[in-house]
């Protein structure tokens, strides 16, 4: 589904470059785990893989069911089932989430060319998702992200994931850490939205998120390029002994 071939990608602003030859290869059905010490580059290639146009891919490609994505917009991105999860999510005042997420499907479904929802039909889908969620029908008529809960901010965000039915799903965890809660509920959205067509790139500076997510893959990032890539074993190996020996060892 996903391949970065020797991606180099540098700040815009600056030059600096940040992405330094990196090989990723991620299959539909499968969850990868991208781990690696604060600085790495993990941000980053999120947010090059979502299309931000901060970054500047200098040399290789990233390939999404076999075409390069390279010159795609954000927006292009998204229709084609690309989705990045906000590490802070926006606060939009006087718009219920409810309206927000209807304006989300019925954008996307427009640049996929279908029709949009009807009304019961949107808020069949709503319900049921938020019901698999845990989700309380009080939350969406809140307006977004405004006065959250960091589980709820966690809940809504998931929410939007599982609405937009994305085949692609890059979940970047900040280094400040979540709650237990709110770690679960991010959990607990992947592992239900799991399937065979649609594949998940968990970001995550820790372990304890691969507690309970249990990834089919895992890829150490270090200074811009994935060093060692692995199973699960290698995210406790990472536990236990820390980073040092894998980059002892690859460099
Ligand atoms: P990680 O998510 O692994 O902690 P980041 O992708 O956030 O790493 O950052 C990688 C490196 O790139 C860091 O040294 C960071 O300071 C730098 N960096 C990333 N984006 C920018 C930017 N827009 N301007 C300046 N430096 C940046
Ligand atoms: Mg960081
Ligand atoms: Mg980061």
């Amino acid at each position: 589904m996903l391949e970065i071939k020797n991606l180099h990608a540098r700040i815009a602003e600056d030059g600096t470059e940040i992405i330094r030859g990196l090989n990723l290869t991620v299959k539909a059905g499968e969850v990868a785990a991208v781990m690696g010490p604060n600085g790495s580059g993990k941000s980053t290639l999120s947010y090059i893989l979502a299309g931000r146009q901060d970054y500047e891919v200098t040399e290789g490609d990233i390939l999404y069911n076999g075409e390069s994505i390279l010159e795609l917009d954000p927006a292009e991105r998204a229709s084609k089932g690309i989705f990045l999860a906000f590490q802070y999510p926006l606060e939009i005042p006087g718009v219920a989430t409810m309206q927000f997420l209807k304006v989300a499907m019925n954008e996307q479904r427009k640049a996929r060319g279908e029709a949009e929802l009807t009304t019961p039909d949107f808020i069949r889908r709503v319900k049921e998702a938020a019901e698999k969620l845990k989700i309380d029908q009080a939350m969406l008529r809140r307006p977004l992200n405004v006065g959250f809960s960091g589980g709820e901010k966690k809940r809504a965000e998931i929410l939007q994931m599982a609405l937009l039915e994305p085949k692609l799903c890059i979940l970047d965890e900040t280094d400040s850490g979540l709650d237990i809660d709110a770690l679960k509920i991010v959990a607990d959205g992947v592992n239900a939205l799991k399937s065979p067509d649609r594949a998940t790139i968990v970001i995550t500076h820790y372990q304890r998120l691969l507690d309970y997510i249990v990834p089919d893959t895992v890829h150490v990032l270090y200074k811009g390029q994935i060093i060692r890539s692995g199973d699960k074993a290698l995210a406790l190996e990472l536990e236990e002994n820390g980073y040092a020996d894998i980059i002892g060892e690859a460099a």
